[in-house]
């Protein structure tokens, strides 16, 4: 009984505060976290992570030493992506940067180049389960690093 009770309270929730994916604004089902599965598929990915001369790494050439650089998704403007960071910018959306700084995270981790950065990183930086999602929060909202 408390269970049918629970699943309407949950129901009731969520059509007064429903729960929206941040790309395409869909209702999100049980077990969708800020972005749906939907659109998570068809993220427009860069693969830039498998690649040591990628375009990312371009833009620096000849102005900042650094050893490697990427990007997640390619960004179209009015595409899921800009949506995505107008939704957690402007609309307190860090679900949103927790997810893309999931999805991100578990890319690199894949990248036997960027493996070894973040396990170093991770131990020596910030004592917390997911550095990216660290990272993406405070280089999107512009805050500092935690002491
Ligand atoms: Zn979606």
């Amino acid at each position: 009984m408390w269970t049918g009770i629970k699943v309407i309270f949950e129901d009731l929730l969520n059509f007064f505060f429903p729960n929206l994916c941040a790309a395409c604004c869909e209702h999100l089902v049980k077990g969708e976290d800020g972005i749906c599965l939907g659109c998570m598929v068809t993220m427009p990915v860069t693969s830039f992570e498998k690649e040591m001369n990628n375009p990312v790494v371009k833009q620096f050439w000849g102005k900042v030493p650094i050893s490697a650089a990427t990007a997640y998704c390619h960004f179209s403007k009015g595409g899921r992506i800009q949506r995505m960071i107008h939704q957690l910018k402007y609309e307190g959306r860090s679900d949103v940067g927790v997810k893309l700084g999931q999805l991100c995270g578990y890319r690199l981790l894949k990248s036997p180049q960027y493996a070894a950065m973040i396990t170093s990183f991770r131990s020596h930086c910030i004592p917390t389960n997911c550095v990216f999602v660290v990272t993406i929060k405070l280089l999107v909202l512009g805050k500092d690093w935690p002491k």
